[in-house]
């Protein structure tokens, strides 16, 4: 499986494509100076609040937060020139083997890693540290077309083109567990029954840390609740815009890590923590504005849709195979992804309906036009959030482009239904990789290089699970995420 050095990295300065064009000034860094200074001010911040190293992630292919941290007095010449990253974490999978893919791969070559200085925060729950999330570009200073967090602006810029914004909002599902030997099966600090009050006053001060920690980070926490599994939980933040909604799902996971490893526990946001248990999901809310309107609200199309947004949405519906190899990245997701476990297994769209993929949700009477969005609920926590993002953007703007319109809704359980009536996902790694590779819209969106490593990186994790059952694949993968 690790194939380091078989390829050269052949990363250069894109001639086209993602750094080219009229979505150029989305990812392009400002001047140097001006990054110099904005950094030295940061980092005057920053020092007040006793921070002394700043972590700057991204994330991978594969789904898994990678990093790079600099002493706070590195900060400047971080924000200045970048930290180095090798290109070949493009195509690492999540067991930390490389693989390697047409155009991103092997030992060669460097890239640099900017911390974003809109977005660094100090970390509650790990005193003396802050974090930035990170845009990779060249050592010329040109975007690295297999960054992920650059092709999500490039979708936000897409949409802003058009005169279009998205909100989103990723909620976070997670199970708790004593910390303990990562062979073993999890043992958990509370046994209470599903959205029980029992396990909350079980872990009550726990709780209550992940919730003053998210807090103090800035984020707006909506909600906190016991979920189904044993030991599962589930935080939803406010929403915002898909860049931002992306980092808020990176700086929750790793806040609520931080907060569990204080307290002797560890959290696994992995797809399947038991053998057919209910999963973690990684639930994508969505709704498209335009000057300031929710076009989910208001409109004639089904419940209240505008023709733009009945469009957005049914392209999203159209592309759920081929956004499962963005969504779902874990061959695991596929365990998670199964009937009646309200992971919305099928291919379809209702309103307020848990087992559809596609849940529409308009909110209370009243208070609609702020609150009507979209759910993606096949997606799961082993997503690379970018990815996630930026594809549901892409899909969405070509269904808009395209006007599509809406199937009939499914009301109730498609389980239920006469069988062959509602179409199941893609039920395998290698159904979704097979629809990623007939999707000329994905494939325009991510560019090439980025293209070729995601498929890269899913095949060489499909090929290597492809022999193992449930259980040796839970276990491989219930620590990773
Ligand atoms: N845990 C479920 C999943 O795997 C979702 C439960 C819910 O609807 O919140 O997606
Ligand atoms: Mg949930």
């Amino acid at each position: 499986m690790t194939t380091i050095g078989s390829v050269t990295a052949r990363v250069a300065d894109p001639v086209e494509g993602p750094g080219r064009g009229a979505l150029a000034p989305a990812v392009a860094l400002p001047p140097r100076a001006e990054r110099a200074e904005r950094a030295e001010e940061a980092a005057d911040r920053l020092r007040a609040s006793a921070v002394e190293v700043v972590a700057v992630t991204w994330v991978d292919n594969a789904g898994i937060t990678r990093v790079k941290a600099v002493p706070l007095g590195g900060l400047v010449h971080a924000a200045e020139w970048g930290v180095g990253a090798a290109p070949c974490f493009d195509v690492f999978l999540a067991d930390d083997s490389i693989t390697t893919s047409p155009i991103i791969g092997g030992p060669t070559g460097d890239l640099r890693l900017y911390p974003d200085l809109d977005r660094i925060v100090p970390l509650a729950a790990q005193p003396g540290w802050a974090w930035a999330p990170g845009d990779r570009h060249t050592q010329a200073g040109g975007p690295h077309p297999g960054c992920q967090r650059l092709f999500a602006r490039r979708m936000e810029a897409a949409a802003a083109a058009r005169g279009l914004s998205l909100k989103a909002g990723i909620e976070v599902e997670w199970v708790v567990a004593l910390d303990g030997p990562p062979q073993e099966a999890p043992q958990y600090p509370t046994y209470g029954p599903a959205y029980g009050m029992h396990r909350l006053t079980d872990l009550s001060d726990y709780l209550r840390d992940v919730v003053r920690a998210l807090g103090e980070q800035g984020l707006g926490v909506l909600q906190i609740h016991p979920e189904y599994a044993p030991g599962q939980f589930e935080v939803s933040v406010a929403p915002e815009g898909p860049v931002g909604a992306a980092d808020t799902a990176v700086l929750v996971r790793h806040t609520i890590r931080a907060v569990s490893a204080k307290h002797g526990l560890r959290a696994s946001f992995a797809p399947v923590v038991e053998p057919d248990g209910v999963g973690n999901g990684g639930h994508l809310h969505f709704s498209l504005w335009r000057d300031g309107r929710n076009l989910g609200h208001g409109g004639p199309g089904p419940h209240g849709l505008t023709a733009e947004a009945e469009g957005f949405v049914a392209g999203v519906l159209e592309a759920l195979p081929e956004l499962l190899v963005l969504g779902c990245s874990s061959p695991a997701g596929y365990l998670r992804l199964v009937p009646q476990r309200w992971a919305g297994a099928y291919r379809c769209w209702g309103l307020e309906n848990r087992e559809a993929a596609l849940r529409l949700v308009t909110g209370s009477t009243g208070e609609r036009a702020a609150t009507a969005n979209a759910e993606v609920k096949c997606f799961d926590a082993s997503a690379n959030p970018y990815l996630a993002v930026g594809a549901v953007l892409a899909a969405g703007l070509a269904g808009l482009e395209q006007c599509r319109s809406l199937p009939p809704e499914f009301t109730g359980d498609p389980a239920a239904a006469e069988p062959g009536t509602v179409p199941r996902l893609p039920q395998s790694p290698a159904e979704a990789i097979a629809a990623y590779e007939r999707s000329a819209v994905l494939r325009e969106a991510l560019g090439d290089p980025l293209y070729q490593a995601v498929l890269a990186v899913r095949r060489a994790e499909a090929e290597q699970y492809a022999a193992v059952g449930p259980e040796e694949l839970i276990a491989a993968t219930r620590w990773r995420y």
